[in-house]
């Protein structure tokens, strides 16, 4: 127990002021922080090395170095929970979270799929011209990206680039802004390659299609065949007894749009698309560019709430405050609600289709939510996991996160796409059902990557290779491509993989090796360890193995990998450098670390 006689006299030294530091912050708010000028900080900033301007986004270890050499204490503050919140947030996460008492209709969103010439621009601008009287709105319509029609009382919004390819990118970066594919099949040419991707690419993202069978003026146009064509590629028609609504049309001389923007309304009412206007947007970015005279441009489909002039808002690893919005005809708009486009002015950088935009209560949390989630990406790709691999797929099976299994097949001939998949689908058990979600003849090209990206499956190559295009896209993400030339090797394999009886054979390979020279204390209980290169390239995402007069003493990932006040990617053979090892802060001089990475045995 503690008494008052027992309190020990005041330390004769002035102890250090504490300052309490967050995880992130800028210059300037580490100035205020300890009441010093900013221009103070910057000095001492780069004593240490470090080149700063007043605005710039500074880490906790590098103001805690300055802090100190102040004379302060510095902490961290437990800002934990509003960071992860703010985070959060700005990972769109908080759609899931909706308040359902507020929620109200919302109008559907469109894209345009099919095969190249069976007439999908054609259609979106039939429709456009037809129900968009530009003089109406007061201006010229302009491409922003997507728009919007009125019919029958009710909105819908069409993306203005079709193709299942648009779509399917936008879903690998984890972005579903499409309500309702229509597949657009010219009815003189039936059901083609692109068709058939459509249908699979539609359906795997669990869109509802409804058929427009274009070019119906034609002489040569044959609706039955086509009817039998989708009914073989899976799709069937209401008049077939099926569920999909289709509909004939003439882009070129603008018949049957009425008719189709009905039954796009019919499917988008069973499908019954809400969201609550009442609350601060996120959107999804649908186009951007570069605008030179107005700076970075982008065009953001509003998925919840309404976004307003003037808001504050994050969009993928970029920022900035909303100077001005623009509809799809050029006109001042002050705010956008859920399903509608709007063309952003006021962003820092150009960001990129499919990212995420989500508004901030202020400036300052917009800012730290960027820098926050640059770190999170960097670390996210040092630990960056496969998608799906058949090495894996067990693990995930048992850990209950995987209950189906994905698979795109490409073969050379058509021929042997039936046998694999019906023995594939044949090894459906209990606890996971394989499903092979798209088969093709020809090459895996960037679309079947992007699809196995999309729908976190795996692709199976007989007899055939991969574009290159395609082998980059995959190498970077991570998607497990298997090639083979016998079936039933591929049958084996896959009955392996769900069982757990394939074992993937790993090697251990030793990328470098360095000697610590000189242990630095950095605040806290952090130190790092100034070290010197022996042999090898040390590389960032390499795991290090710390060893002491023969022993191991510790494992783990590199946390910090500088050369000077820089962080660095690679640090080769004779240069040295800063290391810290996740978990562990004991270095000692003449410690010697071996790095290595476990690669696939070949
Ligand atoms: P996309 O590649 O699917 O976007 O196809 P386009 O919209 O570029 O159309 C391809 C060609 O088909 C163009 O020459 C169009 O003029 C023509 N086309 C589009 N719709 C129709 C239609 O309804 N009837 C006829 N006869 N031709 C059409």
């Amino acid at each position: 127990m503690t008494t008052d006689a027992e309190v020990k006299p005041e330390a004769p030294v002035a102890p250090a002021k504490m300052v309490e530091i967050p995880r992130v912050l800028s210059v300037k708010d580490l100035g205020d922080l300890m009441h010093v000028s900013p221009v103070e900080v910057i000095k001492e900033l780069m004593k240490n090395g470090v080149m700063a301007s007043i605005n710039q986004v500074i880490d906790f270890d590098t103001a805690a170095i300055v802090a100190t050499d102040m004379g302060f204490e510095a902490v961290e503050t437990h800002a934990q929970d509003q960071r992860e919140v703010l985070v959060e947030r700005a990972s769109g996460k908080q759609t899931i979270e909706e308040d359902e008492t507020k929620l109200q209709p919302r109008p559907p969103v469109v894209t345009i799929m099919g095969h190249v010439d069976h007439g999908k621009t054609s259609l979106l601008d039939a429709i456009r011209e037809t129900k968009v009287t530009a003089s109406e709105h007061g201006g010229i319509t302009q491409h922003i990206g997507a728009y919007q029609v009125h019919v029958n009382d009710h909105d819908i919004t069409f993306l203005d680039t079709p193709g299942h390819e648009a779509f399917t990118a936008m879903r690998a970066r984890g972005a579903q802004v499409t309500d309702v594919a229509v597949l657009v099949v010219a009815a003189d040419d039936g059901v083609m390659p692109q068709t058939k991707e459509a249908i699979d690419h539609a359906k795997a993202a669990g869109v509802p299609i409804v058929v427009a069978l274009n070019k119906i003026d034609l002489e040569d146009a044959n609706p039955d065949r086509v009817k039998k064509e989708l009914s073989d590629a899976g799709v069937v028609v209401e008049e077939w007894g099926g569920d999909t609504p289709m509909v004939a049309v003439s882009a070129r001389s603008k018949v049957g749009l009425d008719d189709l923007l009905s039954n796009i309304l019919v499917v988008s009412e069973v499908l019954d698309l809400k969201a609550n206007p009442d609350r601060e947007a996120i959107g999804i970015v649908v186009e951007a560019e570069l605008s030179k005279t107005r700076g970075p441009l982008a065009t953001v489909l509003v998925k919840t709430g309404t976004l307003r002039d003037g808001d504050y808002v994050v969009v993928g690893e970029t920022m900035g405050r909303v100077k001005a919005m623009l509809n799809e005809h050029g006109k001042r708009i002050k705010s956008a609600g859920p399903s509608a486009p709007a063309e952003i002015l006021g962003l820092q950088s150009v960001p990129k289709a499919g990212e995420m935009l989500v508004v901030m209560p202020d400036e300052k949390s917009a800012r730290t939510t960027v820098t926050e989630r640059i770190r999170q990406r960097e670390a996210a790709a040092m630990h960056q996991q496969a998608h799906v691999t058949l090495d894996t797929l067990f693990g995930e099976i048992s850990a209950g996160k995987l209950k189906e299994l994905n698979i795109i097949l490409k073969t050379d001939v058509q021929g042997s796409i039936e046998p694999i998949r019906s023995s594939l689908e044949r090894l459906t058990n209990e606890q996971v059902k394989v499903k092979i979600i798209h088969t093709g003849s020809g090459a895996v090209t960037e679309s079947d990557v992007m699809l196995a990206i999309a729908s976190k499956g795996i692709i199976i190559a007989f007899n055939t290779g991969t574009e290159g295009g395609a082998e980059r896209i995959a190498t970077t993400d991570k998607v497990d491509i298997r090639h083979y030339n016998i079936i039933y090797k591929i049958v084996e394999d896959v009955d392996k993989a769900l069982t757990g009886m394939l074992e993937p054979t790993f090697k251990e390979v030793i990328t470098a090796h360095a000697e610590v020279r000189k242990v630095f204390r950095v605040a806290r209980k952090n130190s790092i360890a100034g070290a010197y290169v022996r042999d090898g390239t040390i590389v960032r995402t390499d795991t290090a193995r710390l060893q002491r007069n023969g022993a191991v003493i510790a494992e783990g990932k590199l946390s910090t990998l500088k050369r000077f006040q820089e962080d660095v990617r690679e640090v080769q053979t004779n240069f040295e450098c800063g290391i810290q090892i996740d978990g562990f802060d004991s270095f000692e001089e003449g410690d010697v670390i071996e790095f290595f990475r476990i690669e696939r045995d070949t």
